[in-house]
């Protein structure tokens, strides 16, 4: 069933079956080797990222394998691929070891899974329901890395290693998700809704902890008070388990092959550029009546990071709840704010937009 995996393939590959690994020998992880340049990388790597996690997910072995594979386990021992370290170093030294990283946040949120949620994904589940998994390990990971590395340097805001970190390892991995994982938008959109959580714990913290200047802490209320509402979250303990999952579900769902669902829309800007005026049509091909629950934003971005959450502001935001009847269609009608001073791009998001931050909910195709 499991498609062959070629060795330049980067997805963040877990194993799911774990037990057989653990006792009989029959595989070639070990220990990382101190000569070699990458086992050296990957074990820093993995040093760097440990605070970030929790001690309970980073207790285990940490191993290297020569398989061309990375492994989680439900003990909280991570095995890495040599190969995969390999090509991220290689592919590009100053973003490589963050990617490295990545890559172990990611397989760190799967061990996470495993002590919350009791199982990794199985055979038996279905599809959607591995993807789903897959994009919560994205958004946590990257969550969790995106903490991490802004507790590095507190001008991270305008020197990320994380943004060409992430355009690399969708670059490379062009195409090569197609099982396991979800697709590259999708992952991308994951690692966003990852960053902006990330930027947003890293400040909560900071802002509970009052480790702030006053400055800081001005600064710091603002973007809770901006990022909060747009992700949904209040930063309560355990919150980004059941946020992660839901937000995991609206990217996977809204996107997974087969969903019968299509969108179109209109967007037009108003003469004195005030206003953008949308028309958007949602159509459900399918046999059943499906219940959106969605928000049409304008956001402006700053030029040429579209794909970073932290560097965008959102000006305004529609509420919409409809229900698209079985072989119909549904349209929207509206106008909202627009705004383009400072230089700024202004941008009319709504889902399957990947940048619409708020998603929409789609329980009924579960
Ligand atoms: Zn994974």
């Amino acid at each position: 069933m499991r498609r062959a995996l070629t060795v330049a393939f980067l997805a963040l590959i877990v194993l799911w079956s774990v037990s057989a690994l653990a006792d009989d020998g029959s595989t070639n992880e070990h220990a990382p080797d101190p000569n070699n340049r990458y086992d050296r990388i990957a074990e820093q790597q993995r040093e760097l990222l440990a605070p970030g996690v929790s001690a309970v997910m980073n207790r285990g072995i940490f191993g290297i394998t020569d398989t061309g594979q990375t492994f989680a386990y439900a003990d909280g021992s991570v095995v890495l691929s040599r190969a995969q370290v390999q090509l991220y170093v290689d592919a590009d030294p100053s973003v490589g070891p963050v990617l490295v990283r990545l890559v172990l946040a990611h397989e760190y949120a799967h061990v996470g899974q495993a002590i919350r949620y009791g199982t990794f994904p199985s055979a038996s589940w279905s599809r959607d329901d591995v993807l789903v998994r897959e994009a919560q390990a994205d958004i946590l990971g990257s969550g969790w890395l995106m903490a991490e590395l802004m507790s590095d340097n507190q001008d991270f805001v305008n020197n990320s290693p994380i943004l060409p970190a992430m355009e690399l390892m969708f670059q490379l991995g062009d195409g090569e998700f197609a099982y396991a994982h979800p697709t590259n938008e999708q992952r991308r959109q994951a690692v966003r809704f990852g960053m902006a959580y990330g930027t947003l714990r890293f400040w909560m913290i900071g802002f509970q902890n009052a480790q702030l200047t006053p400055e800081l802490h001005r600064g710091a209320a603002g973007i809770i008070a901006s990022l909060s509402p747009r992700l949904d979250i209040t930063g309560a303990d355990g919150e980004e388990w059941d946020w992660s999952l839901r937000q995991a579900r609206k990217i996977v769902h809204w996107r997974i092959e087969g969903l019968p669902f299509t969108a179109e829309s209109n967007v037009q800007t108003s003469p004195d550029k005030s206003n953008f005026i949308y028309s958007i049509t949602y159509s459900n091909h399918g046999a059943k009546a499906i219940p959106l629950d969605l928000s049409v934003q304008s956001v402006r971005y700053a030029a040429g990071v579209p794909h970073d959450g932290r560097i965008s502001e959102l000006d305004a935001s529609k509420r919409y709840r409809i229900v698209v009847p079985a072989n119909s269609s549904q349209t929207i009608f509206g106008s909202i704010a627009r705004d383009s001073s400072l230089g700024w791009e202004p941008e009319l998001i709504f889902p399957p937009d990947p940048r619409s931050l708020y998603c929409l909910d789609e329980e009924q195709t579960k």
